[in-house]
């Protein structure tokens, strides 16, 4: 089977694209921390139908995970990632070192205040200040014409989104949608971590939120709504319970009243795992 051209280096990846601008494609990249699942791939086959030529990134970034956090153990086999790239027809896999990507002395943090500082960012201090950093460091490396990210991660999506414009990135960021187990079960590299027992019960989650969306959408009263999707998650077995919230779409802040797009949020532990998912309304 063909491999993927994999490079390591900046400067590998730059002369890279150069070549494909000189040629007149149009770039797509695609960033990921590896342990790649068809969530992933759905973002490389969305860039392949965009653009002429995709990149997908593979960093396991330290900048995002926090004290405690799964750093050590996150999923790490780049080997099962480039072949699944090659399958799906990515073209070059960039999958640099820590030292390329922060070498020494390195202190520059991209941080976006209000957007970064609630739902996930409350919950994880610093999280957004290392997903924006790296992100940012990324678009400005390879230059894209358009970079794409899955709404599984919705907030931060609205926070590149915010980054590329408040800096001038000419990217055009897109959002591509959540895929899921059949069971509903949204998927995810930390679904590894589950036990048997737990990977039975992930998928209350998501049916929780579909069904408050549900009732919402009906005109039944979101407060109501939501203390019925805490207790469903609490008795089949999840806590702590970060939040379960009603947010508008674009901005994140809480509505009381349906009258724009809205999202449902939620995270939530189970067992030792901490699973994030969201709905819209
Ligand atoms: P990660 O490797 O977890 O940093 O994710 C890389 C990209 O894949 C991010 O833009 C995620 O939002 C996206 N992604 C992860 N899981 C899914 C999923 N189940 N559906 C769609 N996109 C996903």
């Amino acid at each position: 089977m063909p491999g993927i051209e994999t490079v390591r280096t900046v400067s590998a990846l730059r002369s890279r694209i150069a070549g494909w601008r000189r040629e007149g494609h149009s770039i797509g990249l695609v960033p990921t921390m590896g342990g790649l699942h068809q969530g992933h791939l759905s973002l490389v086959r969305l860039s392949l139908k965009q653009t002429a030529r995709t990149c997908v990134s593979l960093f396991v970034n330290p900048k995002q995970f926090g004290e405690g956090e799964d750093f050590d153990v996150y999923p790490r086999d780049e080997a099962v990632d480039a072949g699944l790239l090659a399958a799906a027809g990515a073209h070059l896999l960039y999958a640099p070192e820590v030292a390329e990507i922060y070498p020494p002395g390195s202190s520059v943090q991209v941080s976006v205040p209000g957007l970064g500082d609630i739902l996930e960012g409350e919950f994880r201090p610093g999280f957004f200040t290392g997903v924006a950093t790296v992100v940012t460091k990324l678009l400005l490396q390879s230059r894209p014409d358009a970079a794409f990210f899955g709404e599984k991660d919705y907030q931060q999506l609205l926070i590149i989104r915010r980054l590329a414009r408040d800096l001038n990135i000419a990217v055009n960021i897109t959002g591509g949608p959540i895929v899921r187990e059949q069971d509903g079960l949204a998927l995810s590299s930390r679904n590894a971590y589950l036990s048997p027992e737990e990977r039975k019960i992930a998928p209350v989650l998501y049916k929780t939120l579909s069904a408050m969306a549900t009732a919402i959408s009906g005109g039944k009263a979101i407060k109501a709504q939501r203390d019925k999707a805490i207790s469903t998650l609490a008795d089949a077995g999840f806590g702590p319970l970060d939040y379960v919230t009603v947010r508008d779409a674009e901005t994140l802040q809480p509505v009381e009243v349906i009258n724009r797009p809205a999202r449902i949020l939620a995270a939530a532990k189970l067992g030792g795992t901490r699973l994030i998912d969201n709905v819209p309304l």
